[in-house]
C-alpha cells in the first residue's frame, strides 16, 4: 500500500468534475476514457476511474475491476479504429515508477507494424486532431 493521501487537485480530478475539458470517448457510471493530451501515438487514450485512486497500489478492487473492463472495450475499440495491428496497455504508480498524474489511469495505445511510439515531448496534439481520432473511437464503440 502507498502511503500517500489522493490529492484531488489532480488533473484528471478536475477533468471528472467537468472543470478542465477533455476529448471524452466513453463513460459509464463507475468509468470515464479520453484522449491523452500528449499523444505517444495516434488514437493514445486513458481510461480512468471515477472513485478516487491515486494508483494500482490504493485502488478499490471494485473500482479497478471496472477500469479493466472499460481499458477491454477502448483497447477492441482503437483496434478497429485505426485498423491497428496490436494495443500496448501502460501503467505507472509513483514518481518512481513514472507516475505523472496521480489519479489511477491506464494507456491505451494503438500499436501498427514497424512504428515506434512518439518520445514524451511534452507538446500537446492539435485539437482538432484528437477530436477526430476521438470521434473515431467511439464510433468503433457504438459498433460493436
Ligand atoms: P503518467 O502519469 O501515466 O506518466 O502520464 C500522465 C499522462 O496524462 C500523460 O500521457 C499526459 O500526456 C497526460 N495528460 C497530462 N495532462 C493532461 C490533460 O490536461 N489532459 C489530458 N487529456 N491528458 C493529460
Amino acid at each position: 500500500m502507498t502511503n500517500k493521501p489522493y490529492d484531488d487537485g489532480n488533473i484528471f480530478a478536475k477533468i471528472l468534475r467537468g472543470e478542465v475539458p477533455s476529448h471524452k470517448i466513453y463513460e459509464d457510471a463507475e468509468t470515464f476514457a479520453f484522449m491523452d493530451i500528449m499523444p505517444r501515438g495516434d488514437g493514445h487514450c486513458l481510461v480512468i476511474p471515477k472513485k478516487p485512486a491515486r494508483n494500482i497500489l490504493d485502488v478499490d478492487p471494485d473500482s479497478l475491476r471496472a477500469v479493466m473492463i472499460t481499458v477491454q472495450k477502448l483497447s477492441r475499440a482503437v483496434m478497429k479504429a485505426f485498423n491497428a495491428d496490436g494495443v500496448t496497455i501502460q501503467q505507472f504508480n509513483e514518481p518512481a515508477g513514472g507516475q505523472v498524474v496521480f489519479h489511477l489511469h491506464f494507456h491505451i495505445l494503438p500499436r501498427f507494424e514497424g512504428v515506434q511510439l512518439r518520445p514524451h515531448t511534452g507538446e500537446m496534439a492539435d485539437q482538432a486532431v484528437l477530436a477526430a481520432n476521438a470521434e473515431k473511437i467511439r464510433k468503433a464503440l457504438a459498433e460493436f
